[in-house]
């Protein structure tokens, strides 16, 4: 048999592949908020215990999902966001690889609770594992849940693998901190083990966001970076006195999807130039809005490199619009260097 060619049983192969989409809690709550966030959820609230290693739940007040597309949502490659190749070259939802839910099917207990404003009653399913999904419908608020338990608990090799509980958390917080920024329209509250971390108002300012997530006292050291156009710029940066060690709070989205970009940055710390002192980096949260169709973002599973068909003007506005924003702040400098 060695050497030997074998296709592998579809339960095997669902649990490899599950891996790429669900490699983490972070990874989870991604998916799930911004499943919230496809369901044009004004509310979006996170919870978290042990680093989201036991429960991850994400509660929506969304569309939600009607009754007989319940079992469709933990099905692989079923998906309401796109119908054919061509809607791929337009898109404008966050999901669209109908992946993630079937994912997390595969290596939880996952619960769904939905239902959609018009429908009277909801729809509750549980699926774990190989196990086939039980639904029932019952009375339940407009919106959805989606409880996730127990990540890896049938794969010992990746539970192993994950971090411990503080790691976890740190890197779920950081995920949702971003997710904060990327829709100050949008209220998220994140609790973590019963505590609540974060409660952005969603009032549509992202100053309000930043807030939320950094504290009040940072308000004052932030400029409002505004570039107008066909490559359109808006975000907040930081004066060049207040600044961090690392580069971690530098980050990018593309019409509203959080993209890493090494170039992105760098054409950021271009503007800035001599004005930063050496070793240390701002703060910067960038919006870059561009055509959906001059941006490609179906290259990575994650999402999170894009491909921008015109890279170098992107960059170059990036680093106009700092440039421009610091020679147009007249507050005088008060150095203040974080950690
Ligand atoms: P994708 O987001 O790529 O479509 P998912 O596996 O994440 O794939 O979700 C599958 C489908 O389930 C979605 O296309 C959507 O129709 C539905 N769905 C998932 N989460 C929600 C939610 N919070 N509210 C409403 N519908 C949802
Ligand atoms: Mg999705």
């Amino acid at each position: 048999m060695k050497h030997r060619i074998n296709v592998l049983d579809e339960a095997i192969y669902k649990r490899i592949a599950a891996g790429e989409v669900v490699v983490n809690p972070a990874s989870v709550v991604k998916e799930l908020v911004e499943n919230s966030m496809d369901a044009e959820a004004t509310a979006i609230t996170i919870e978290i215990a042990q680093g989201g290693k036991e429960l991850i739940r994400v509660t929506d007040n969304g569309v939600g999902i009607i009754a007989e597309d319940v079992p469709l949502a933990v099905q692989k490659h079923a998906t309401s966001k796109i119908r054919s190749l061509s809607d791929l070259e337009q898109i404008e939802t966050l999901g669209f690889r109908g992946e993630a839910l079937s994912s997390m099917a595969a290596v939880s207990r996952l619960t769904i609770k939905t239902r959609p404003h018009d429908s009277v009653e909801g729809t509750i399913l549980s699926v774990s594992g190989e196990h086939r999904p039980e639904v029932s419908s019952a009375g339940l608020a407009e919106g959805t849940t989606v409880r996730v338990e127990n990540l890896f608990y049938n794969i010992p090799a990746r539970m192993k693998f994950l971090k411990n509980t503080a790691r976890e958390t740190v890197n779920v917080t950081s995920v949702v901190s971003r997710l904060i920024f990327a829709n100050p329209h949008i209220a998220i509250k994140y609790i973590n083990n019963g505590k609540v971390i974060y409660h952005s108002p969603g009032n549509g300012s992202l100053k309000d966001a930043v807030i939320a997530v950094y504290g009040k006292d940072i308000s004052h050291r932030l400029i409002d970076l505004e570039y107008p156009g066909e490559i359109a710029i808006h975000g907040l940066i930081s004066r060049p006195d207040f600044l961090y060690k690392g580069t971690n709070h530098i980050c990018f989205f593309l019409n509203s999807r959080y993209i890493q970009s090494r170039n992105l940055q760098a054409a950021v710390l271009r503007g800035y130039g001599e004005r930063l002192l050496r070793g240390h980096f701002p703060f910067s949260v960038l919006h870059v809005t561009l055509p959906p169709d001059r941006a490609d973002v179906n290259v990575h599973p994650g999402k999170l490199q894009v491909m921008l068909y015109d890279e170098a003007d992107v960059l170059s506005a990036a680093e106009h619009a700092v440039r421009a924003a610091l020679e147009e702040d007249s507050k005088p400098p008060v150095l203040s260097l974080q950690d």
